[in-house]
Parts: C-alpha cells; sequence; structure tokens
C-alpha cells in the first residue's frame, strides 16, 4: 500500500506530491524537498510539532 503527502494539505499552495511505501520513506523526501523548496531548516523540520502536522497529511492508499 502506497503513501502519500501533499504540500498542500498542510496548507502550503505547492502541487508537490511525495509517495512512498512507508512513513520513513516519506519522510526522507518530504525533508529533502521543505528544505530546497521552501527553504525549511534541519531544527524546523525536527520539531515536534512540525512532525505530527506532516504526519497527520500522510495518506495511505
Ligand atoms: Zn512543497
Amino acid at each position: 500500500m502506497a503513501m502519500t503527502f501533499a504540500c498542500r494539505d498542510v496548507g502550503v499552495d505547492c502541487p508537490y506530491v511525495a509517495r512512498g511505501e512507508t512513513e520513513e520513506e516519506l519522510m526522507v523526501d518530504i525533508s529533502k524537498h521543505a528544505k530546497e523548496v521552501h527553504g525549511y531548516t534541519d531544527e524546523q523540520l525536527n520539531d515536534p510539532e512540525m512532525m505530527k502536522k506532516v504526519k497527520a497529511a500522510i495518506k495511505e492508499g
């Protein structure tokens, strides 16, 4: 079962959608994208509130 994450689902106006087989795989892609495109830092991405927000937006199916 694939998992997806869309930037739009966390309120970002961005067409990016990440797909992966596991949450770990997705988080790697999302972190990379967030840093390259949205200028987030590792500190911001490792923030528990940010993690929660991202994980809550991940959809299975
Ligand atoms: Zn994005």
